[in-house]
């Protein structure tokens, strides 16, 4: 596996590909666990394309905590940097090249986070309507901040596809509304959640959860089987599984921030009836930590 860090180095490597060779790419802030794997072992296994049938893909990932994702009074500065370990793991599970840039290499001119990413006086890239809602909501910004840089990476890497999980469930949902309007020639694939035994979704900032956070962070998992399970039996009212939600996380103690039905594509809140496509979002805190996780109602 070859490590590169600069966008001159990635480029130079890119070019020495062969052109019809797949080239599946995992974007990732580090911290890496087994839902990233996961996203490495789809990309390898990844069909070679029917022009190139002997050609095998080059599985790309990349490693960076983007700056100008995370507010102001968010954990930017003490996210998990776990770099050695993060390698190890990409190259146990096939990754073949990964690009490890600084934060001036990305952004040379960004002075400081305390202002919003627009005021930089850099072209941004606008999130569009999916992002006023729920994350959107409560985190400004950070689609901003989130769509830039996937929008960067992708100049620098310039791959095949573009492999997503589907637990950050609104963020592949605007990255996909991205890809379309701004006609990116990339495909783009969403990966299913990988789960904690018990339910609770991976997540780089599960190590913030105290042990007994950490045991009722299950509140997150249950919230969305259970009203998974009531939608299955036939509740069609969304404001009954929003409620069937909120009780399930406040009966563990946890402090919900939403606990929504929406439409899976469009992501508009659904009003009454529940009709497919649909997805249930929650975000939820444990102390200073939040959690969010999703579940699609077929
Ligand atoms: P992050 O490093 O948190 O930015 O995540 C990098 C990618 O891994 C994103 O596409 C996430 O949605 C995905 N990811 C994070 N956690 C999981 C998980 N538990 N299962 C599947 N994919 C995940």
């Amino acid at each position: 596996m070859i490590v590169l860090h600069t966008i001159a180095d990635f480029r130079a490597f890119r070019r020495s590909l062969p052109s019809a060779a797949l080239t599946p790419f995992v974007p990732t802030m580090g911290a890496l666990h087994e839902g990233h794997a996961s996203l490495i072992r789809q990309a390898r296994a990844m069909e070679s394309p029917p022009d190139a049938p002997n050609q095998r893909g080059t599985v790309l990932a990349s490693i960076f905590v983007n700056p100008t994702q995370f507010g102001p009074s968010e954990d930017y500065t003490r996210y998990p940097r776990t770099l050695e370990a993060d390698l190890a793991l990409l190259e146990q599970n096939g990754a073949q090249a990964v690009f490890v840039p600084s934060a001036e290499e990305i952004y040379p001119t960004l002075k400081t986070l305390d202002v919003p990413l627009d005021s930089h006086g850099l072209v941004t890239i606008d999130p569009g309507p999916l992002a006023s809602r729920f994350e959107g909501e409560i985190r400004p910004g950070h689609f901003r901040g989130v769509c830039t840089i996937v929008a960067k990476l992708l100049n620098i890497v310039e791959p095949s596809h573009l492999l997503l999980g589907q637990k950050d469930f609104q963020q592949q949902a605007i990255l996909r509304r991205m890809c379309l309007d701004l006609n990116m020639p990339v495909e783009l694939v969403t990966c299913p959640t990988v789960r904690e035994p018990d339910g609770l979704a991976l997540s780089s900032r599960n190590r913030y959860l105290s042990p007994d956070e950490r045991a009722r962070a299950v509140a997150l998992f249950e919230a969305l089987t259970t009203a998974h399970t009531a939608y299955q039996q036939g509740e069609r009212r969304a404001s009954r599984l929003e409620t069937i939600m909120r009780d399930r996380l406040q009966a563990r103690g946890t402090v919900p921030q939403y606990a929504a039905v929406a439409h899976a594509a469009t992501l508009e809140p659904v009003a009454d009836a529940v009709t497919p496509p649909a997805v249930l979002l929650i975000a939820a805190k444990l102390g200073a930590t939040r959690l969010i996780d999703n579940m699609l109602l077929p």
